[in-house]
């Protein structure tokens, strides 16, 4: 299946569009950060060597503001009051903090208590980042502070793979959209609602394609729009055993598919495949089978094709806070738990409601998937793998 996702076209996006995004060059900097010695505190520059027989009182010459040129140099037995950011002034080589000094009333002198050794409070010039440093290497995730870093070099347009497009459409003769009030047998079409917002977190671009009734025709023109105006498409029902389940059977006719029934509780019925090359992910209509099979494998396909080197979530150890227990029957088992940080550094899981896979008010109520084995389950105190949501 991942084999499928490729990573999609790169480009360059602005500072403020890439957020999420992934590199698809390293980065370098053109020059060193911080770019010039600065002071760490608020305090008086001053020579190292003046302060050996603290207390003294030193000299006062002026004054430097972060942004200032220093243009005062310090001599012997001088000071300069200093803010924190602003360039080191020629001849100091330390800061005082302003904590161990008192300025005299006419501000022409100050006492420094205690002395301080060279280079005390100074932000040395490539402190930082090194000129020509590769700051990222290509495929790295940029999250906000890499963001502040990318800025800080002085790179405001960045290479990234694209954002890629995922349609989402979800099909059901039941379905009502909208708020509306529901006929007989109708259902308000949830699915859709939570993968487009499931999509557009992980930061890939959502693109809402509707609702198709159980038709096999408008199936088959849906999907062929979709396949040909996105980069991956996601469809939610018509993929299990019913008799008017047509996404998979239209997808075996129009595309290369893998149909597919996978050893899981929720969301065993999966069809995936590619039309003309863009990959489709045909999701159970149970609203928690649904995003259990995205978390598991749309997921992970999206964030190949955004350039994710490692697109496959790795679980956690929990501890089970509670009994999780399940009968045997050959699949693994996905319940939606809650799972509390612990003092020592673990996780404490237990169900957050209803395991039904239409019960959605427990995946809302949930932040991490239990993998429970195929067995009887898990006993309160056992160990539990845990996929963090
Ligand atoms: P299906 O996979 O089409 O057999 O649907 C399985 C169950 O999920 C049925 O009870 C459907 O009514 C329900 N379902 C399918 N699609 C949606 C949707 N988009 N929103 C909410 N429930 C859905
Ligand atoms: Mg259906």
């Amino acid at each position: 299946m991942l084999a499928k996702c490729e990573p999609g076209r790169t480009t360059t996006v602005s500072i403020g569009e890439a957020a999420d995004l992934v590199t698809s060059t390293e980065l370098k900097a053109a020059g060193p950060i911080p770019p010039f010695d600065n002071t760490a505190m608020d305090g008086f520059a001053i020579r190292s060597a003046d302060l050996a027989d603290a207390p003294v009182t030193l000299e006062m010459v002026g004054t430097i503001a972060a942004g200032a040129i220093p243009d005062i140099s310090v001599g012997q037995g001088q000071a300069v009051r200093i803010m924190t950011g602003a360039p080191m002034p020629p001849g100091a080589d330390a800061v005082v903090m302003v904590e161990l000094t008192t300025m005299s009333e006419d501000e022409t002198s100050v006492d420094v208590a205690e002395s301080v050794p060279v280079g005390n409070h100074i932000r040395p010039t490539g402190d930082d980042v090194v000129e020509g440093q590769v700051v990222f290497p290509a495929r790295t995730h940029l999250r906000p502070a890499h963001l502040g870093v990318c800025a800080s070099i002085g790179v405001y347009d960045i290479p990234v793979f694209e954002r890629p497009r995922v349609g989402v459409i979800s099909t059901g003769d039941e379905l009502l959209d909208g708020p509306g009030p529901l006929g007989v047998g109708q259902i308000h079409d949830s699915n859709r609602h939570t993968l487009l917002a499931l999509v557009n977190a992980m930061g890939a671009t959502g693109v809402d394609l509707g609702l198709v009734p159980d038709d096999e025709d408008q199936i088959r023109d849906a999907m062929t729009q979709a396949a040909a105006n996105c980069d991956a498409v996601i469809t939610s029902g018509g993929v299990s055993m019913g008799d008017f389940d047509y996404v998979k059977k239209v997808l075996t006719e129009i595309g290369d598919m893998a149909w597919m029934q996978v050893a899981i509780k929720p969301a065993k019925p999966l069809a995936f495949g590619t039309v003309d090359g863009t990959p489709i992910f045909g999701l159970p209509g149970n609203p928690v089978s649904s995003m259990v099979s995205f978390e598991l494998f749309a997921r992970p396909g999206i964030r190949k094709m955004m350039g994710h080197l490692e697109p496959i979530p790795t679980p956690v150890r929990g501890i089970a806070a509670a009994d999780m227990l399940r009968g045997s029957d050959g699949k693994t088992h996905f319940a939606r738990v809650h799972a509390t940080p612990t003092n020592d550094g673990n996780y404490a899981a237990s169900f957050s409601g209803g395991q039904g896979s239409h019960q959605l008010s427990a995946m809302a109520a949930a932040n991490a998937l239990a993998i429970v084995p195929d067995g009887d389950g898990i006993r309160a105190g056992e160990p539990v793998d845990l996929l963090l949501l």
